[in-house]
């Protein structure tokens, strides 16, 4: 009989009942030291007392009014958003997802109302993630995502992922956008070299076409700076944001130029929820914490202390791991071992990871963690690793 949760997902066999900063606990009382963050959006750790006081002094107010009417903490968040980036306007949903389908529209209306019909193709990259919608799983293209379930929009074309050739190739008189994760999450922590994102800008510029960014993992603080596109000084047209966002409550956005939403008039897209009253104040408490001028230097400072444990880790353990990557505090470290052996060991020393593609554990802490909870949290990594070690050991006679 089929379980009354639909069973998509493969689930570890942990239920948490509370969350205290970087610390998740079980109806037991057994803490374990969070390294996942929800995925990326627990940027601020769980019940930060700031968005605690945000969603709870909204939630006595007004929940939704639905964007038939003004909103002013929509307004508010979108002018916070504007003031800090390349953006000159921000459209709000409930996901990463839907901020793609989001993304995908605007750049062919902005061709289609420029005269350009043709120009609908968006061209994105292999290992890529954008989603689970049609246009998510139609941008990332991989066979896991997108098998049983055509026909898949059509339009996308994709190149190897740091294939320069292969993507001027793909250009051509249909292409409307390029679309990127500045660092690929779920693909395995990939980051995109700074010079390639500014190449990316430049080839666009030449060529006359959007540039996309997916910054739903790697974006709000996570690299220490609000954006991480914002390392190359390249910033896109048009940007997909989530996660972070919302520490927690269901909110996304689309950030993008005058000139890339030209084509998004009065009545040519919409979400009953997206930016409604409780999700905003929400944002806005996250916003005003990250834009705080020590709040970003901090993440960037903790990053250096545990990237630099990090390379000790791998190297006292070989056998387990093979090397350290990203950037900030969205690092991957790539396995020797099977990655998911390495998640289910961090487990047993109560530590919560999550595992990427390409063999890589990811660890994307709360960027609130204290630099005890990083030590301590190496510390369980490391004993995680020696307990696999002395499993895999093979046999003596
Ligand atoms: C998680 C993620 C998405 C999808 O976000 P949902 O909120 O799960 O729809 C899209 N792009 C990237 C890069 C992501 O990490």
């Amino acid at each position: 009989m089929i379980a009354s949760v639909l069973p998509t997902y493969s689930r570890a066999p942990l239920a948490f009942v509370k969350g205290e900063g970087s610390w998740l606990i079980e109806a037991d009382g057994r803490r374990f030291l969070d390294l996942g963050a929800g995925i990326a959006v627990n940027a601020l750790g769980h019940a930060h007392p700031a968005l605690v006081a945000a969603l709870t002094e909204q939630a006595g107010q007004l929940w939704h009014t639905s964007n038939l009417y003004q909103i002013p903490r929509q307004q508010e968040l979108a002018d916070k958003l504007v003031a800090a980036t390349f953006a000159d306007t921000v459209f709000f949903t409930n996901s990463g997802t839907e901020s793609c389908e989001l993304a995908v529209k605007m750049a062919r209306k902005h061709f289609f109302d420029a005269g350009q019909p043709d120009r609908v193709e968006i061209i994105a990259f292999e290992g890529s993630f954008h989603g689970r919608s049609s246009a998510g799983i139609a941008a990332a293209g991989s066979e896991k995502m997108t098998k049983g379930f055509g026909p898949l929009l059509p339009g996308f074309r994709h190149v190897p992922f740091g294939d320069h050739d292969a993507l001027h190739a793909a250009i051509n008189a249909k292409t409307a956008a390029i679309l990127i994760e500045p660092i690929q999450g779920e693909g395995g922590i990939r980051p995109v070299p700074d010079h390639c994102l500014q190449g990316l800008r430049a080839l666009c510029d030449e060529k006359g076409i959007l540039l996309i960014h997916d910054e739903v993992q790697c974006g709000m603080g996570r690299t220490g700076r609000l954006f991480a596109h914002e390392w190359a000084g390249a910033a896109p047209d048009i940007m997909m944001v989530a996660k972070g966002i919302g520490g927690g409550f269901p909110l996304g956005a689309v950030l993008a130029t005058e000139h890339a939403a030209s084509g998004m008039t009065a009545g040519t897209h919409g979400s009953t929820y997206g930016g409604n009253p409780l999700g905003c104040a929400v944002g806005c408490a996250v916003m005003d914490v990250m834009t705080a001028p020590e709040f970003l230097p901090e993440v960037s400072r903790k990053s250096g202390l545990l990237r630099q444990k990090l390379e000790a880790l791998v190297a006292a353990h070989p056998d387990v791991f093979e090397s350290v990557r990203g950037a900030g505090l969205m690092l991957g470290l790539q396995c020797r071992l099977p990655n998911t052996d390495v998640v289910a060991a961090n487990y047993e020393a109560l530590l919560c990871t999550v595992p990427a593609g390409d063999n890589v554990v990811r660890l994307l802490p709360p960027l609130t963690i204290s630099d005890e909870d990083i030590a301590l949290a190496v510390i369980r990594l490391d004993a995680a690793a020696s307990s696999l070690a002395s499993r895999s050991e093979p046999v003596r006679a």
